[in-house]
């Protein structure tokens, strides 16, 4: 079976739906308040164990009820949390409003993130064994940095979402073997609001790069070959909260499955289109057979 290792977040989702977001100073009554667990880490896992593979996380949660609910939601997912630690004080969080545009304002609380900041020998040994290790930002960057490192160092296939966007470290980039930033932060890393120049600028440091597009899809890109566009499926999307997380999780169990670039990049965008016409983050994402299904 393939094994993906993911290193990366847990944070539970704290969400109060407003009909605007309040002013500084000012009070705001809200409509409905909901507690869902996510974390892009933890969120790229459960969409690689829900697309069919093995999935491990290392990361941490506190030592509160919020850390006791994160690890079983990934359980419940078959999201395997052996090195997963349990750390003194609360998980991390992230406090989130959405008002009546679909628009949000966000703040993380790294919390027990925050206390991962070097690889154990067990984690180095799990990750010796994946297929590919997936990374994001949510986690200090030096161990962001260690794991990548590490992985490549043993062979294994390093996957980075530059997420939340921050400047990357030469050192993160030279062991990346391939990027999927949106186009957003895409833009943010290179200074090119345009797809295709963003990628060619990025393709200076990483060997392969995916831009995640939105409703229009994803452009890939690799060094001296023509880029390729897929277009997402047309669907009617509820929530897309985590689409990119979905996409990514998919995508690093089509590849680690061998199946060639174009065809795994459309079996992540019918995963990702399958988790936006839900609504939810971990909860919209699809199973495997509804990807076989949706992807044809
Ligand atoms: P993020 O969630 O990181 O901001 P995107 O918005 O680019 O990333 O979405 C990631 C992927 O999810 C897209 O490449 C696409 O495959 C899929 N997706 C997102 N929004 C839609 C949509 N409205 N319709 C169909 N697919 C979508």
């Amino acid at each position: 079976m393939t094994s993906i290792v993911v290193l990366g977040s847990t944070n539970m989702d704290l969400v109060a739906y407003v009909p605007r977001a309040p002013a500084r100073g000012e009070t705001v009554t809200g409509r409905e308040f909901r507690t869902v667990p996510g974390g892009k880490g933890a969120n790229q896992a459960v969409a690689a164990a829900r697309a069919g593979a093995e999935v491990s996380l290392i990361g941490a949660v506190g030592a509160d009820e919020f850390g006791a609910r994160l690890r079983s939601a990934l359980e419940h997912s078959g999201v395997d949390t052996d090195l997963l630690r349990t750390v003194e004080g609360p998980s991390g969080t992230a406090h989130i409003v959405v008002d009546d545009e679909g628009g949000n304002a966000i703040v993380v609380v790294p919390g027990a993130n925050g206390t991962v900041t070097s690889l154990t020998h067990g984690d180095e040994a799990l990750i010796g064994t994946a297929d590919a290790l997936l990374l994001q930002l949510e986690l200090p960057l030096s161990v962001v940095v260690e794991g990548a490192r590490t992985a490549r160092g043993l062979g294994v296939r390093t996957v980075l979402t530059p997420a939340p966007a921050r400047a990357l470290p030469p050192e993160l980039l030279a062991a990346t073997d391939l990027l999927v930033p949106n186009e957003h932060e895409a833009a943010a890393l290179t200074g090119h609001a345009e797809p295709h120049a963003a990628a060619q600028a990025l393709l200076r440091f990483v060997p392969e790069v995916v831009i995640t597009l939105g409703a229009s899809g994803c452009l890939y890109a690799t060094r001296g070959a023509e880029p390729v566009t897929v277009p997402a499926p047309r669907v009617r999307a509820v929530d897309t909260t985590a689409a990119g997380d979905t996409f990514v999780g998919a995508l690093a169990v089509a590849l680690a499955e061998g199946r060639p670039v174009p065809g795994a990049l459309a079996w992540a965008s019918a995963a990702a289109a399958l988790s936006v016409q839900r609504a939810g983050a971990s909860t919209s994402m699809p199973y495997r057979s509804e990807i076989e299904a949706a992807a044809g």
